[in-house]
């Protein structure tokens, strides 16, 4: 339906057709604004030039290009990852982050893949969460809404304006479940894959469990790549730290994970924190060992820094990084699987998923100034 306020950002090229061929044009403008949107990066209607100044002027009547507003970006000093704060319409605020090859891993193992020549963007497609994992800081904002697809598409879009840097990977494993927002987030690997150029296998999918979306994954045409946060192989264990698993145990992911290996031939990454005394016991780390054969996947393991900013109660309150982490990457190792140690990458910035979206809006209830937040020191989290 054609309203005033129609926005353009976050139509696919279908979309975009059926929309001018309401306006009684040919379809091929359509497939311009397509290309004007997001492979020019247009941000109005008046800068896509070749579709007239007639129709431009039509179009502007009942149509508009609204993206997202820059609140802050902060550049991390010590490893170059660019965190950027976004405002939306409604004026809550989402995280993006840019994240260089440099610091995706820690010492040389970044080399050892094809990392070293990635500038990844992670996105976010929810404001807040509703699955309450107990090492996230994006949980304690508990769950705002979906993002729509322009809100998705834009923040790519944004960077590469703002940088000027080609962008080779998304990861969508920022603010938010992707698979509670299933269906925006694959309109949105269609506009990335389509419009901006970036193969599927480029673009990772990370989820906390959500099974039935795993295997619907599975079946999409896009072959996008799987990331699954693990943190532990034992039910028990598991559930504490990410209540999903009530939903979905380790029986019911891992078939769908299978499902999902069996339809795409893409090797899984499971994304894992290791706990002091939660989850680098000897047994978690047999059961991982078993687990991690049954797939063909890599193991990202992530550093854990404190979420005590948030306030937690209860475990989350409790969490400490294990000591035992290194042994047990060597353990692993040691058992044939492949393992990364993922680098505290842009620790001093706060790019840890939600923590700078939290930190300011606590900081925002406390005093309306946030020019001093550069300056406080906060962890990062899962
Ligand atoms: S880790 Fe991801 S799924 Fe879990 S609460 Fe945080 S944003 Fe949600």
């Amino acid at each position: 339906m054609i309203t005033p306020q129609h926005n353009l950002l976050g139509l696919t090229q279908k979309e975009l057709i059926d929309f001018v061929l309401s306006l009684g044009e040919s379809s091929y403008r359509g497939g311009q604004m397509f290309r004007w949107l997001y492979t020019r990066g247009a941000t109005d209607i008046q800068s896509m030039t070749d579709l007239g100044k007639s129709f431009r002027e039509r179009l502007d009547k009942v149509a508009t290009v609204h993206g997202l507003r820059l609140v802050k970006q902060m550049k991390s000093p010590q490893d170059g990852t660019t965190k950027f704060l976004f405002g939306l319409y409604d004026d809550l605020k989402i995280e993006t982050v840019l994240i260089p090859p440099s610091s995706a891993f820690q010492n040389q193992e970044a080399a050892m893949e094809d990392e070293q020549k990635r500038l990844t963007v992670c996105i976010s497609t929810q404001v807040g969460c509703p699955l309450d994992c107990k090492f996230c800081a994006t949980a304690s904002m508990g769950s705002k809404r979906n993002l729509s697809v322009g809100e998705i598409v834009d923040q790519i879009l944004q960077v590469k304006r703002l940088t000027g840097k080609r962008i080779t990977n998304i990861v969508f494993m920022g603010m938010g479940e992707p698979m509670l927002n299933y269906d925006n987030v694959i309109k949105s690997v269609e506009i990335i894959t389509a419009g901006m150029g970036l193969a599927a296998r480029r673009i990772t999918i990370s989820t906390a469990g959500w099974a039935e979306k795993i295997r619907q994954l599975g079946d999409q045409k896009w072959r996008t790549k799987l990331a699954v946060s693990l943190h532990s192989a034992v039910d028990e264990t598991r559930t504490r730290l990410m209540p999903i698993n009530k939903k979905y145990n380790l029986h019911a992911l891992i078939s769908a994970v299978e499902y999902y290996y069996s339809k795409t031939k893409q090797r899984i990454t499971y994304e894992h924190i290791f706990f002091d005394g939660v989850n680098d016991t000897e047994k978690e780390v047999k059961h991982l060992v078993k687990l991690a054969r049954r797939v063909p996947c890599k193991i990202n393991v992530i550093p854990y820094h404190s979420i005590a900013f948030t306030a937690p109660a209860g475990l989350a309150a409790s969490l400490r990084p294990s000591p035992r982490m290194g042994e047990i990457v060597e353990r692993l190792r040691a058992s044939n699987l492949n393992v990364f140690v993922r680098s505290s990458a842009g620790a001093d910035i706060k790019a840890a998923c939600g923590q700078l979206a939290v930190h300011m809006e606590r900081h925002r209830k406390r005093q309306p100034s946030i020019s001093n937040l550069a300056s406080t020191e906060i962890g990062i989290a899962g």
